[in-house]
């Protein structure tokens, strides 16, 4: 379940601090420690998971969970709208290893990578 090499493994764990923003049995969210908008927030399973491309038709619930949490989060950070993003893979720009939804908002121009 989790990864003793994964920084967020060890941020679920409390072993590195986070800006912690939601958490439940299933996920956590956090700030992301380098914000590329005025919000920016990362979603992601308690369970680790390398990236959408490790994932498979048993963890459809904990994927919806994991979308369905984005606009929640955002309305309490008084958002009307927000920016989504899944990197996956090395290919796909992602840097850690762990499978996470960013969640970006507040900015007149939104980054689109
Ligand atoms: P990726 O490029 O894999 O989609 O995104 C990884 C994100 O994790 C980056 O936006 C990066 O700033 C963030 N990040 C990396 N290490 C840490 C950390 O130790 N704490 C927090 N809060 N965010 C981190
Ligand atoms: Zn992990």
């Amino acid at each position: 379940m989790m990864s003793d090499d994964c920084i967020f493994c060890k941020i679920i764990n409390g072993n590195i601090p986070s800006k912690k923003i939601f958490e439940d049995s299933d996920l956590m969210a956090f700030h992301d420690i380098r914000p590329i908008a005025p919000v920016h927030f990362l979603i992601i399973p308690k369970m680790h998971i390398e990236s959408l491309n490790h994932f498979d038709a048993t963890h459809q619930d904990l994927l919806g969970k994991m979308v369905l949490l984005a606009p929640k989060l955002a309305k309490d950070f008084g958002l009307k709208g927000f920016r989504t993003m899944i990197n996956t893979g090395h290919e796909g720009g992602q840097e850690v290893f762990h499978m996470h939804v960013h969640v970006f908002g507040g900015g007149a121009n939104l980054p689109k990578t």
